[in-house]
Order: structure tokens, then C-alpha cells, then sequence
């Protein structure tokens, strides 16, 4: 390793520890047992050798926002023999999911049934079913991607009735200006209501670098983690 991968591989380990040290004192404060929660890096903007870094380093998920940057860092991966599990958690245009279909085993950020359909469609040649989080719009604002609640079991439906994919669970990003603890206090609601519908959805996607500990609070299985593992990202997004 060169000196700069080097330096950079010292960073990374630091600030996986302080994001893992979060993680453990969330769960204790919320007397839940450690282990509980798994960590996705997210490594959007980021190169395909810090992926390689994190994994390394004991990083077992990872998420990216965007196909074609997530597809070459899929591929590049798997070229270094290294298996990940890659969540994707941007929007998603329908003419995407065919890619998105070929190396993600989770997709976060579904929102409507013709999304679903689509991603049905596109998983029917996988080998095993793709997973599927329903992401929820919790202020009901869906111009960010997610459902209002009155559309969720709707859209679930459609989920589990897709040979090609598995309903999950659910994912949802804490609203602009709303306290975090309302907005993940609200998703456990709904995603004990999935659990009953549904068995085997249990998964909860909830908390990011600012708010990982109110979604530990509140039954977070998952915490999908940028800046404070990465680094600040350049552009908005
Ligand atoms: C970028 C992104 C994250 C990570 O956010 P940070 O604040 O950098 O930790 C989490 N979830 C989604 C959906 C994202 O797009």
C-alpha cells in the first residue's frame, strides 16, 4: 500500500471507530443489545478504493445514490474479489432499475408502484430476490422520493406479490426541520405495523451522520453513514 492509501486507510479506521463507538453508546442508552444495529457505509461522491479501504477495515454494507457511480464501484469490487452487500438509497428512474437489478441486494428507496412493478420485472432473472425497503415520506411531502403513509400498504402489496423481490422493510430520511425524534418515533410506529402485516420485514433504515442516535431510540436496524465516516462530500447531495 503507497503511502497516501496508506494515510488514508489510518483516517478511515479512526472514523469507523468513532461511528462505531456512536452506534455501541446509542444502543446501550437505548438498552438494546449491541450488535444490534448495522452499520451501511455510505460512500457516494467517494472512490471505489475507499469502498476497498472500508471493507478492509471490517465494513460490510454499502450505499450509493446514483447507478452508473455505484455499477463501476459494484464491479470494481467484485473485480478485487471483495463481496459487499450494496444498498442502493437514491431515486431511482425506471430506466435504471435493469442495472440497479444486476449488483444491489437491497433497494431503499422505493416509493410507488410503478417503481416496484419495474424492479419486479427487472429481478426476475436474479438468483435470489432482491430486497426491498419502502421508503416513507413522513412530513407527506413524496417530491423527495418516498410514499405518504395512505399509499404504503399499497405499495407493499405490490412489493410482496413480485416473485423477484422480498418485502424488507422500511427506510426513511427525518424531514427538514423536523426533531428526529418525531420522525423516527412515527417510522417505528409504521414499521411495527409492517412487521404484524408482514413477517420478516423487519428491517428499519433510519439515521444518518447527525441523527443516528434518535434512530437507535427509536428501533433503527440499519444507519446509513456518510460524512462522519467519509468525510464532507463536495457537491449537495
Ligand atoms: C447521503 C445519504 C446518507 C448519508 O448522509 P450523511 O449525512 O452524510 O451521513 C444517508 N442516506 C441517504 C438516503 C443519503 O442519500
Amino acid at each position: 500500500m503507497d503511502r497516501d492509501s496508506e494515510g488514508r486507510r489510518a483516517e478511515l479506521a479512526a472514523n469507523l471507530q468513532q461511528v462505531l463507538d456512536r452506534i455501541a453508546r446509542a444502543c446501550e442508552a437505548a438498552g438494546r443489545p449491541a450488535g444490534g444495529v448495522t452499520l451501511t457505509a455510505v460512500t457516494k461522491t467517494y472512490p471505489a478504493s475507499d469502498v476497498l479501504l472500508l471493507a478492509g477495515l471490517g465494513v460490510t454494507d454499502v450505499g450509493e445514490n446514483k447507478d452508473q457511480e455505484a455499477a463501476a464501484k459494484a464491479a470494481q469490487a467484485q473485480a478485487a474479489g471483495v463481496r459487499l452487500r450494496w444498498h442502493f438509497v437514491g431515486q431511482l428512474q425506471r430506466n435504471k432499475v435493469k442495472s440497479v437489478a444486476g449488483y444491489a441486494d437491497v433497494v431503499e428507496s422505493v416509493g410507488s408502484e410503478r417503481l416496484a412493478e419495474a424492479l419486479g420485472r427487472a429481478a426476475q432473472t436474479r438468483e435470489v430476490p432482491l430486497d426491498i425497503l419502502i421508503q416513507i415520506s413522513l412530513d407527506g411531502d413524496p417530491s423527495r422520493g418516498g410514499v405518504v403513509e395512505d399509499d404504503l400498504w399499497r405499495v407493499s402489496d405490490t412489493v410482496t406479490s413480485s416473485d423477484g423481490l422480498r418485502l424488507a422493510g422500511v427506510m426513511a430520511v427525518a424531514p427538514l426541520g423536523w426533531d428526529p425524534d418525531r420522525a423516527f418515533g412515527r417510522l417505528a410506529v409504521l414499521a411495527g405495523q409492517m412487521g404484524e402485516r408482514y413477517p420478516g420485514a423487519t428491517t428499519v433504515s433510519a439515521g444518518m451522520s447527525g441523527d443516528l442516535e434518535a434512530a437507535v431510540r427509536h428501533g433503527a436496524t440499519h444507519v446509513r453513514i456518510g460524512t462522519s465516516l467519509l468525510g464532507m462530500r463536495n457537491s449537495l447531495r
